[in-house]
């Protein structure tokens, strides 16, 4: 499909907790359509009478919903951008910009997955859940939030069936070591097909060490999100060779392997 901009309806908008916004919007059912997991868009957030956003800002769908033309997005409201987007009301028109970037690798054939989230980054894989349940493929989940009123596990799972770790900052259960040994336990209980993360690169370095292999989704800053301002250039390593790659267009979906943890720049 076009990458192009698209003028949706707010169908509905709403908190799920102090920190958290769910917006539903109504979108051609084409574009549903052509939206995959891991895709995201770039929102004009609107402009207020005092903040002013400049650029357009990245989010992943979190929901896509051709059949009754919706796309969804869930996300965190902390700063200009987003306060801006918070104050959207259910009536109201949301300009937005894609879909883009290459979204996950999934297979209906596969038997289990492996998905480990932390905080927002749950939103930009909630999308591989209803595929995997409708597919009859078996989920596993690690999540980690702040405390357990950060955790939205419900609006992860959205009635999916699944195993579910949840681990907090709040009790010392997201701490690396610990993380590390909940994860070995599972790998050594259950065999995954895929094995995705999102949302903390704490725990992609942890799951590079151990070895683990699947795919990542970044969230770098960007601007343009289209692969011409340069901005979003990140270092990675293939096969060896160090390169440098736009998250905005040749992700933001990467082999786990591959993320480098260098510092990049100065
Ligand atoms: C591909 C992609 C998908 C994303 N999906 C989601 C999502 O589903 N839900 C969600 O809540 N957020 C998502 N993000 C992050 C989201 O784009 C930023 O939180 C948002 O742009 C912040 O805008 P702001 O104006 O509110 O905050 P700003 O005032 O711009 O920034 C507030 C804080 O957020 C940091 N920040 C700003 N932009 C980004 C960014 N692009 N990535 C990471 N940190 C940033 C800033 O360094 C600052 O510390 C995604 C980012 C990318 C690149």
């Amino acid at each position: 499909m076009k990458v192009e901009s698209h003028s949706c309806e707010v169908l509905q908008h709403d908190w799920v907790n102090a920190r958290y916004k769910y917006l539903r919007l109504r979108c051609p059912a084409p574009l549903a359509r052509a939206t995959v997991a891991g895709q995201f868009f770039q929102l004009a957030c609107p402009h207020g009478e005092t903040e002013q956003p400049f650029l357009r800002r990245p989010m992943s769908v979190y929901g896509i919903g051709p059949q009754d033309e919706r796309i969804e997005f869930l996300y965190h409201v902390k700063g200009v951008g987003t306060r801006a987007l918070e104050r959207l009301r259910p009536g109201g028109t949301l300009e937005m910009f894609g879909p883009l970037g290459r979204g996950f690798r999934f297979s209906p054939q596969w038997q289990r997955i492996l998905l480990v989230a932390r905080g927002v980054g749950l939103a930009t894989m909630a999308p591989l859940v209803p595929l995997a349940a409708r597919a009859g493929v078996g989920i596993t989940a690690l999540l980690s939030a702040r405390a357990p009123s950060d955790l939205m596990q419900e609006e992860f799972l959205r009635g999916a069936p699944a195993q579910v770790h949840a681990v907090y900052d709040s009790d010392g259960s997201s701490a690396v070591d610990r993380v590390e040994a909940l994860l070995r336990d599972v790998l050594l209980r259950q065999r995954f097909d895929m094995v995705y993360t999102c949302g903390s690169n704490r725990l992609l370095f942890l799951m590079q060490k151990m070895q683990m292999r699947g795919e990542a989704a970044l969230e770098q800053q960007m601007a343009c999100a289209m692969g011409v301002c340069l901005s979003c250039v990140r270092l990675f390593n293939e096969g060896g060779e160090k390169v440098f790659r736009r998250v905005c267009c040749e992700g933001p979906v990467f082999p786990i392997a591959t993320v480098s943890g260098e510092v990049q720049f100065g």
